[in-house]
């Protein structure tokens, strides 16, 4: 298949909203904190990717197909779009701890949990949200007048 992504672009800044979600600051054993509380550690078990904000209707027809897989979804928010993979981090233990918390990457050891997924489902701060295939055909059908699945490369 030709290789069909559209240029990413990662997120490296931390207080940007698609950062905090997916990069939780997971306990320490001498800490105890919000997350001590927290038994689903959602913060661990996705990530996120923003992309160019898709405009026409072959870039719809990229997030079609990426969203048409398991545990694969995209949404808006206040920074633009984002992809996400739901994805439960392999370093997340079964009690909820970071198991390589020393070295955990830098996007963990920022994300604050201020105000996290333990306050409010992620989706609450969304402005649009595709969660599967058909939510975000209907999405393109509201958004072309003329949607037809199926659209080629420009
Ligand atoms: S969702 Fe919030 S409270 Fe739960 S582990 Fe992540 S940062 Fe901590
Ligand atoms: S490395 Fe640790 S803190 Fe980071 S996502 Fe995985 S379990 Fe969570």
């Amino acid at each position: 298949m030709e290789n069909s992504f559209p240029d990413i672009e990662i997120e490296h800044d931390p207080a940007r909203r698609g950062a905090t979600k997916r990069g939780p600051t997971k306990r320490g054993p001498e800490d105890f904190n919000k997350c001590d509380l927290c038994t689903n550690s959602k913060c661990c078990t996705y990530v996120t990717q923003q992309i160019d904000t898709p405009r026409s209707k072959y870039d719809f027809e990229i997030l079609l197909w990426q969203v048409s897989h398991e545990g694969v979804g995209a949404y808006k928010d206040s920074d633009g779009w984002f992809v996400m993979f739901e994805s439960r981090c392999r370093h997340l233990l079964v009690d909820g701890r970071c198991g390589i918390y020393e070295d955990r990457p830098s996007i963990c050891r920022s994300h604050s949990n201020d105000y996290c997924e333990y306050d409010a489902p992620a989706e609450d701060g969304f402005d649009l949200y595709f969660p599967d295939y058909e939510s975000l055909l209907r999405y393109c059908r509201k958004r072309f007048k003329r949607w037809t699945t199926g659209n080629p490369p420009p």
